[in-house]
């Protein structure tokens, strides 16, 4: 696939200097974009992984590159497993120094 549904990418706006798409209005308390799809809502970022490149894995979970939790440009998700998941945030954090626990 190459395009995404109409009512899917009047949803996404693109961000030309990040390359990523911005789902909007719709995120969880989480940062995670939300699409609601023929009546059922789904994590929009996994939605437009399954549309984009078939459907996940079972257990694996959509990796976002870009660290944009919010991003459903398919070149930025990656199916991983769930410990690999965790494996990259770590090496994100410790790249930004980010952590949870300082303010
Ligand atoms: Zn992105």
């Amino acid at each position: 696939m190459t395009e995404l549904p109409p009512d899917m990418e009047s949803h996404i706006e693109r961000i030309p200097e990040a390359g990523c798409w911005i789902w909007s209005p719709a995120t969880d308390s989480a940062g995670y974009a939300k699409a609601r799809i023929q009546g059922v809502t789904y994590l929009a970022h996994r939605a437009v992984y399954a549309l984009w490149y078939g459907p996940i894995p079972p257990g694996l979970v959509i990796d976002h590159l870009c660290q944009v939790k919010c991003c459903v440009n398919p070149s930025h998700l990656e199916a991983v497993t769930q410990p690999e998941n965790v494996r990259r945030s770590h090496i994100f954090r410790r790249k930004t120094g980010y952590s949870p626990h300082i303010r």
